[in-house]
């Protein structure tokens, strides 16, 4: 006892050094069957919402179940009031109207609904060697090497000459057939392994496979084709043309699932980034009537650089909140600039096989909890928008304050490392913003994983964040 007094490093460095402590040491039993049960809930959102076409459906659905009308710039909210934006079927805001005036800001949730996949190019259709194949252009940035051999789902519209549309989605239920890319075999693929990995499988090689059974008739070619147009145009009356106007996604078909004998993961497909884009949809559908106006954004085509009119670099955001402040007869411009922004979006978990691209002071780690990202971009910072230290300050005890497991997170060493989000797209508009968002192993894989707890702390944070 009279050592330990004299020393007291034990104690001292429990007051002075930072924290760290996996969740489940720090969560109650109740919290942890509270967590379990919401991830029930996310592993469906995973299953039935695989494109941002599905995920802005999901949204839009559960929106309108919870009260949320279509916005109308003409008409005068009260606080309480809930408004949906729907952007070209991919993109989609929410709002609840708060108590304090507009002008005094919102606080903005940003999540995409986009994730890396194989999109089919505009003609399609190829037949080599009697069997039939979709050409693909990756979208986001993959591993090539990882996508064929496995079995994929397609997903998308088609708009047919008279203009009505044609909502794909095979490879989904039950008996439903699927689609995949092949791989050479080991046996023949020595040449093929000695490619640089970016390039064991190229880009034109990642055909998927649709069809091999020929039109009976000797005389004609491409047989294998013009059978699978004589189904497709009885199943869904389309013909060869009407692919140059359709978006068709394959993704993978598989479902969401534990992983782990004491399923304390979660895998799946695309959880980059529909894991914020879930927590953070439970989040605003909870609010009831918070202080400050609350603005869900679930937007599309962050993946390829948040381009285009659903990407975050396009103006329908600015637009909204110009809309919405109109409707109080306020300007847009004031609202931004007093508006508070969580850019929800994942970072990359420590990964305890490959530690070397990581500085583990600084990386997330699984069952660290939500992680805030104070920073992003690559190479000195380059594309970020940095959050500032009185920013953090306030997020910070936001979420001690509210008891959220949180933890830090730079995605990678220096120099190796790196990657943006839409935060820097939000910043621009004069919003203090700070990424936060779940940590993910695998990320842009076909299968990405998630631990159950930090997908809870991020649903905690943004409830916290827009009750505040
Ligand atoms: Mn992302
Ligand atoms: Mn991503």
């Amino acid at each position: 006892m009279a050592k330990k007094e004299t020393s007291g490093a034990k104690e001292l460095k429990e007051k002075l050094f930072l924290q760290k402590k996996n969740a489940y040491l720090r969560m109650s039993d109740a919290e942890v069957k509270k967590c379990d049960k919401f991830c029930e809930g996310y592993k469906r959102f995973l299953d039935e919402a695989k494109t941002e076409r599905e995920a802005a459906g999901f949204i839009e659905r559960e929106a309108k179940a919870a009260g949320f009308v279509p916005f109308d710039k003409k008409k005068r909210y009260k606080a309480g009031d809930r408004v949906c934006y729907v952007n070209r079927e991919k993109a989609v805001i929410l709002a609840v109207i708060g108590k304090e005036p507009i002008e005094k800001g919102v606080n903005l949730v940003a999540a995409h609904i986009d994730s890396p996949r194989l999109d089919m190019k505009q003609n399609p259709m190829i037949e080599k060697d009697e069997v039939a194949y979709f050409k693909t252009h990756y979208y986001g940035g993959i591993k090539k090497y990882q996508w064929p051999t496995v079995p994929l789902s397609l997903h998308g519209v088609m708009i047919k000459a008279d203009g009505s549309k044609v909502v794909v989605r095979i490879g989904e239920d039950e008996g439903d057939p699927v689609f995949c890319v092949s791989d050479l075999l080991p046996h023949l693929a020595s040449a093929q392994m000695k490619r640089p990995s970016a390039e064991i499988v190229k880009g034109e090689e990642l055909n998927l496979i649709i069809g091999s059974r020929p039109f009976k008739d000797d005389e004609t070619s491409e047989r294998v084709k013009l059978n699978l147009l004589m189904l497709l145009n009885e199943k869904y009356g389309i013909t060869e043309a009407d692919f140059l106007s359709a978006e068709l996604e394959a993704v993978p078909a598989f479902k969401a699932s534990d992983i782990g004998f004491d399923r304390s993961l979660i895998g799946g497909y695309g959880q980059d980034d529909r894991v914020c884009a879930y927590t953070e949809l439970m989040a605003v559908l909870g609010a009831k009537s918070p202080k400050k106006t609350a603005v869900a954004i679930l937007t599309d085509k962050e993946e390829t650089g948040s381009d285009g009119n659903t990407g975050l670099r396009s103006a329908y955001l600015k637009y909204f909140i110009a809309d919405l402040a109109a409707s109080f007869g306020k300007e847009g411009r004031e609202v931004l600039s007093n508006s508070k922004c969580l850019s929800a979006d994942v970072n990359a978990a420590y990964d305890p096989t490959f530690p070397d691209v990581f500085e583990k002071n600084n990386a997330s780690v699984l069952n660290g909890g939500v992680c805030v990202t104070k920073y992003t971009g690559s190479r000195g910072k380059s594309g970020t928008s940095d959050a500032s230290a009185e920013f953090v300050g306030e997020i910070r005890a936001l979420l001690d304050k509210n008891n959220v497991i949180w933890q830090t997170g730079e995605l990678g060493k220096v120099d190796i490392g790196g990657g943006g989000t839409v935060a820097a797209y939000i910043a621009n508009l004069n919003v203090d913003t700070i990424d936060v968002g779940v940590p993910v192993m695998s990320m842009h894989a076909p299968f990405e994983i998630t631990a159950k707890t930090d997908v809870y702390a991020a649903f905690k944070a943004f409830e916290a964040f827009i009750n505040s």
